[in-house]
């Protein structure tokens, strides 16, 4: 058996020593050494004197040793005050890392760099000048942060700073120290990643949650209106008015609870990446009339005007896509228009924009507050506040819009304004045909 041992030289350079265990026990005891390091069993003492002669001031390789691992080793003199000690021994490193020559590297600067500390062991402060009179004190004899600095060029960096307290062994005083800089950005950028990842994957799952539980209610409250309703229907003594009303009833329950259970179907194959893309050729003026056709009865109920604006002449332009999810799409962008708008008007259209045909929905409805804003793609969110009682849906209309769209290599995006309406836009890639 044999020990490593990590010395200090006169001109204050790391040396490597390698003696017996009885030796180094010896020279513990007079405090001659800092830090005994034992080596493992397979470096016995039998070396021989030209190879022990390489360990006996292997300082610089134990240097290039530290920048082989991408560490930046240093020794810090502690001068009168923080700040106004001097580095030794810098490694090339720092050039890299901050940007510094080593010559230029000071404590001053290096002081001025530091945005934030995040201790890694309990008795470490926050506060830079705090941890350093720990150190004076002799409170912290193992110093392990993680620095957020801001380079002299302005570039944010992650570092972890290690180091141990160089004690002057006549005075029992602490003269400096000497550690290590790695450069942990990358790993503190891939942590953030990761935190922001499970955060989103929490609040999707909250809001999953949500819907389950409310998922009874919602079912069955459409499904009672079909089940009461269709009784009613039944009953003789029902005038021709009441019949006609009860129809209107049932069909709509019956709509909403198909929409419900598509939608959640729909997702669960989105989530699940199972849907496909099937091309066909689709007549987009058509479509618009097919969507207008739906959504005229609603609008005519609650009195608000619905229009469209199909430009080209009545056979309108035909592009290769995906003609259900296209048709969805803007069926749940009208669907929402409608049922956020209580006065004014909603229009829809579409346009020949550069390789792309963008379509737009308008209404001057509710509008969506700045707040809700960054939210209603998520799926399963709803939008619900004192002003707004909570109205039918399963907050899955946009996100299943979005992915549709993005599914058909389109982006969606919209404008709104709280009180005076919403603009949804997304596009899709003109893929028209050219006949000759
Ligand atoms: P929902 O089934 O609730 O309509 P969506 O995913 O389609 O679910 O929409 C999410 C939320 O975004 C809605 O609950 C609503 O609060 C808000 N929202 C969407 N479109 C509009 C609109 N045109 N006007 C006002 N609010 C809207």
């Amino acid at each position: 058996m044999c020990a490593l041992l990590i010395l200090q030289n006169r001109i204050g350079r790391v040396v490597l020593y390698s003696i017996d265990t009885v030796k180094a026990k010896k020279l513990i005891k007079n405090k001659i050494i800092m830090r005994p390091v034992t080596s493992p069993d397979y470096l016995s003492c039998r070396i021989s004197k030209e190879v022990e002669e390489q360990f006996n001031n292997s300082g610089d390789f134990f240097y290039q040793a530290i920048e082989n691992a991408d560490g930046v080793p240093y020794q810090l003199v502690f001068g009168p005050g923080i700040g106004e000690g001097y580095y030794l021994n810098v490694g090339y490193g720092i050039k890299q890392l901050f940007g510094v020559a080593p010559v230029e590297f000071t404590e001053d600067l290096f002081q001025r760099m530091i945005e934030e500390v995040i201790p890694l062991t309990e008795d470490i402060s926050r506060d830079p000048v705090e941890s350093r009179q720990k150190i004076i004190d002799g409170k912290i004899q193992k110093y392990k942060a993680e620095i957020l600095v801001t380079t002299p060029s302005g570039e944010k960096k992650w570092i972890r700073d290690t180091s141990i307290t160089l004690i002057d062994d006549k005075t029992g005083k602490a003269t400096g120290l000497m550690g290590i800089f790695f450069d942990i950005s990358e790993h503190k950028q891939t942590l953030l990643q990761l935190e922001k990842a499970m955060e989103k994957a929490t609040e999707s799952d909250r809001l999953k949650t949500a819907f389950l539980n409310n998922l009874p209610h919602e079912i069955r409250t459409p499904l009672n209106a079909i089940v009461g309703f269709s009784t009613l229907l039944g009953e003789p003594g029902q005038n021709m008015d009441n019949r006609l009303e009860f129809r209107d009833i049932i069909t709509h329950s019956s709509d909403h609870l198909l929409e419900i259970v598509d939608d959640v179907v729909e997702i669960s194959k989105i989530e699940a990446k199972i849907v496909r893309f099937i091309k066909k050729e689709v007549n987009i003026n058509q479509m618009l009339q097919r969507v207008y056709d739906r959504f005229k009865p609603a609008a005519d109920e609650k009195n608000i005007l619905l229009r469209y604006d199909a430009p080209f002449d009545e056979n309108g332009i035909i592009i290769i896509t995906d003609g259900y999810k296209l048709f969805q799409s803007l069926n749940n962008l009208l669907s929402n228009a409608v049922k956020f708008t209580q006065e004014g008007k909603v229009e829809f259209g579409y346009s020949l924009k550069g390789d792309k045909v963008e379509f737009y929905v308008s209404d001057t409805g509710i509008g969506i507050s700045v707040e809700h804003q960054p939210n209603i793609f998520k799926p399963f969110y709803q939008v619900e506040s004192s002003s707004t009682q909570r109205t039918e849906g399963t907050g899955l209309g946009l996100s299943i819009a979005k992915a549709y769209v993005e599914l058909l290599r389109g982006e969606i995006w919209f404008n709104s304004e709280p009180g005076e309406g919403s603009v949804f836009c997304f596009n899709i890639p003109d893929t028209r045909q050219v006949n000759d």
